[in-house]
């Protein structure tokens, strides 16, 4: 644990939230909008490349709570009315809208470019009273205290410290105090890498199709996104086993990247004229869980607890939804006895938890051939496709009714299954 090393005591904050992205960023700026003395670390100056574009939008309400028109948010945005899933030699397609889908009040969302949509939920937060460190990298926390002392270093190597009531660990994958408290549990189950880029030069789709996000379905071998962006950028990325990623990437993410792209049918005729706006990289084992989303004076919010899979782009949602019950919590808790306190950050703990499986339960469905035989055939039942397109919205807490229909969509998928495997 590093040492204090100014001599005079350390700031004390009510709360510290440790990584500024859209978890932190959002935790931060309600709890200071509540009137909380808040502190927002991050190892990075902001605005800075992520991935994860694409939105989704129950995201709206969210954004309305934090003073954002969402049709415009006053970032450079792409559109999206829906998602256009499509088979790798495109000989078939579907496409959902999440307009007429139940729980959806606000159907438009938006595909954007992270570091300018990062950098406006963190404005978000310094204007209503939060107190922005960066670059400055959260070393862990030290609970052996009466108060979680945060350990900090600044951008030049120096060593200080927040005392805090609460800590926030918002870091994202890096997961600073998940990783120090032993919580993070990788999921065998999920066991994908990413390989993505952007570039220039891959048309949009037509009429409102154009800001839809295209999943393309590579079946036994994973599936590719591309995210159309401002500017005429397309984001896109191959997602597959991660046991495949040593063997192909040895020759550079780039190389690999553009011949994977090249032996697509979608993207063959557009490979020579092809211009890289953002240099390739890639992200393995992504998906994980936390045997704890909180403790008696912490909280894990977005990433820095649980991430999933990229498929059903519901990471940012998930963070954003986690911040504004984090901050609820912590609220609630700063004026509230210890026992109180520590019942309500409990309560954020088993919500977290519920959503977490939620969304786990949806995305292992999708890995799964009969599923996907689903997705090619949304017209055959409209009822459990407009169920479906809820869950895909963003609507974790879906009405009785809907709820039963996707129970039965995952029950036809599962029967669909069997007989492929029996073929
Ligand atoms: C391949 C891939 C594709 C994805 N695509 C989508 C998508 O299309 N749509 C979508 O919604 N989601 C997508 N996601 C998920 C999405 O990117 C994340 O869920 C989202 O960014 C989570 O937000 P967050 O605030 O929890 O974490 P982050 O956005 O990761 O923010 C964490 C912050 O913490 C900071 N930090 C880290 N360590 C420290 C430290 N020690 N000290 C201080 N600061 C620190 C970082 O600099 C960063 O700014 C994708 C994820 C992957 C892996």
């Amino acid at each position: 644990m590093p040492v204090q090393s100014r001599r005079e005591s350390p700031e004390m904050a009510d709360v510290v939230v440790c990584g500024a992205g859209p978890g932190g960023a959002v935790t931060a700026a309600l709890l200071a909008e509540s009137g909380h003395r808040v502190v927002v670390v991050d190892g990075e100056v902001f605005p800075r490349f992520h991935i994860g574009e694409s939105l989704l939008p129950l995201s709206n309400p969210i954004f309305e709570r934090l003073g954002l028109d969402p049709k415009s948010l006053g970032v450079q945005s792409v559109q999206k009315h829906g998602v256009t899933f499509l088979s790798e030699c495109n000989q078939r397609r579907a496409r959902i809208e999440f307009k007429g889908a139940p729980g959806i009040k606000q159907p438009e969302t938006m595909q954007v470019m992270r570091a300018g949509f990062d950098q406006l939920l963190l404005d978000r937060a310094q204007a209503k009273g939060a107190r922005l460190i960066a670059p400055c990298q959260a070393l862990g926390v030290d609970f052996d205290r009466p108060l979680p002392r945060v350990q900090l270093k600044d951008s030049v190597g120096r060593e200080f410290a927040i005392d805090c009531r609460f800590v926030v660990d918002a870091t994202g994958r890096k997961g600073v105090l998940a990783r120090q408290l032993g919580l993070r549990r990788m999921d065998r189950g999920l066991r994908k890498a990413a390989l993505f880029g952007h570039f220039k030069g891959i048309p949009f789709q037509d009429g409102r199709a154009a800001g839809d996000i295209r999943i393309i379905l590579r079946p036994g071998q994973g599936w590719v996104w591309l995210i159309p962006l401002p500017g005429g950028v397309t984001s896109v990325g191959f997602v597959f086993d991660s046991g495949e990623k040593p063997k192909d990437l040895a020759e550079s993410p780039s190389a690999c990247l553009e011949r994977w792209m090249g032996q697509l049918p979608l993207l063959q005729p557009f490979m020579e004229k092809l211009e890289v706006t953002n240099q390739p990289s890639w992200e393995s084992d992504f998906s994980y869980s936390t045997r704890a989303y909180s403790g008696s004076n912490w909280l894990l919010v977005g990433d820095a607890g649980s991430f999933i899979d990229p498929v059903f782009s519901s990471g940012v949602l998930l963070a954003l939804s986690g911040a504004v019950d984090a901050a609820g919590a912590l609220d609630r808790a700063l004026g509230a006895n210890l026992g109180r306190g520590r019942g309500l950050l409990r309560a954020y703990g088993s919500e977290q938890q519920r959503r977490y499986r939620f969304y786990r339960r949806l995305v292992l469905k999708f890995y799964s051939p009969g599923f996907q035989e689903i997705l090619f055939a949304t017209e055959s039942w409209p009822a459990g496709t407009r169920a479906l397109v809820s869950a895909l919205g963003g609507n974790d807490r879906p009405d009785m009714g809907t709820r039963l229909r996707l129970e039965a969509l995952y029950l036809i998928a599962w029967l669909k299954n069997r007989s492929l495997s029996n073929r």
